[in-house]
């Protein structure tokens, strides 16, 4: 038997997947949270989560869709799709949901990117951006994330956008004074804005610095540069910055403030020189945002 109007969603995170299960609205009627194991026992209770909710397989939802950290494989036609690419995470190195997911419902649509592109899309129909369908979006947390939605389509190509690793200039006594932490690149963007970038230079974690502390100048200053070229490359009518160090709501402020500054009039539209505040903002969706977004991902 097969029944029509039911989705999956799998929001695969560095500690937690969170599975879900929706109507054909996107509201979540069944949930459950999985730490990130190995990719063998994540496997394993994601499949016994959907096989509970789908009445062992019998309901056959229209789509499911994975929003995922990455970074990952996104050519639709290999068969190595999802497959999780180069990763510091142990074992997650060539692990793969999408194959699991197509063996417990044969021909069932299984769309998969990655957790910042599902996040952006969820934000469009759900949250910060229904309006637009031009998008940037940030996450800012243990790393830097950043999806890009170019004409209603989440972007990809050769991979998918690697935003996080942006160069960022700087000066020369910041770069003596702090050498970044990105094990590639030293002070990419998350290699010195990532909340564990601004640990290892303030000291104290993101959480606790006040919102008077030189951290948030140096922080706003990366974050600019980054809306800035982001802004010159791929033309977002909004961008969206979303992620635990963003809690930070005074960051806003300042981020906009140099934002503009930095354009110095080139991008000459009102949407940056009147209303910047409605140009770059925080996210809607709160706590079922990664859900929302991997759901996102496949309703029609
Ligand atoms: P993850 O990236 O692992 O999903 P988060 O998006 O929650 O997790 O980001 C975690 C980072 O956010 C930590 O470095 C933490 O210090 C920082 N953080 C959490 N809450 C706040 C806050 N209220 N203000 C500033 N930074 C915060
Ligand atoms: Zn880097």
């Amino acid at each position: 038997m097969s029944t029509t109007n039911r989705f999956g969603a799998i929001e695969s995170g560095g500690t937690k997947v969170i599975c879900g299960w929706s109507d054909e609205h996107g509201n979540i009627l069944e949930q459950c949270r999985i730490p990130t194991t190995t990719p063998l026992e994540v496997i394993n209770e994601v499949i016994s989560f959907f096989l509970s909710v789908s009445d062992s397989g019998s309901i056959r939802p229209d789509g499911v869709g994975i929003g995922t950290f990455g970074p990952v494989n996104l050519q639709k036609d290999s068969s190595h799709y999802g497959t999780i690419l180069k990763t510091p995470k142990p074992g997650w190195e060539g692990a793969n949901l999408v194959n699991p997911i197509r063996t417990l419902f044969p021909g069932t649509r299984v769309v998969i990117d990655t957790d910042v592109n599902a996040a952006a899309l969820g934000e469009m129909r759900w949250g910060a951006a229904q309006d637009i369908s031009d998008l940037v979006y940030f996450t800012i947390g243990t790393g830097i994330g950043c999806g890009v939605i170019s004409n209603g389509n989440p972007l990809h190509g050769l991979v998918h956008p690697e935003v996080g690793h942006l160069r960022i200039p700087r000066s020369d006594e910041d770069r003596r004074s702090f050498k970044g932490i990105c094990p590639f690149h030293d002070d990419c963007l998350e290699g010195i804005a990532s909340g564990p970038a601004m640990q290892a230079r303030w000291v104290e974690p993101a959480s606790e610095l006040p919102a008077n502390h030189q951290a948030w100048d140096y922080e706003a200053d990366a974050l600019a540069w980054a809306c800035v070229n982001m802004i010159v490359t791929v033309s977002p009518r909004r961008i969206i910055i979303g992620g635990g160090v963003s809690q930070a709501r005074w960051l806003f402020p300042k981020i906009r403030e140099k934002v503009v500054t930095r354009l110095n009039g080139y991008v000459d539209v009102p949407e940056i020189t009147e209303q910047i505040e409605d140009f770059i903002v925080p996210p809607q969706l709160g706590q079922d945002a990664g859900l929302k977004g991997a759901i996102a991902l496949v309703l029609p």
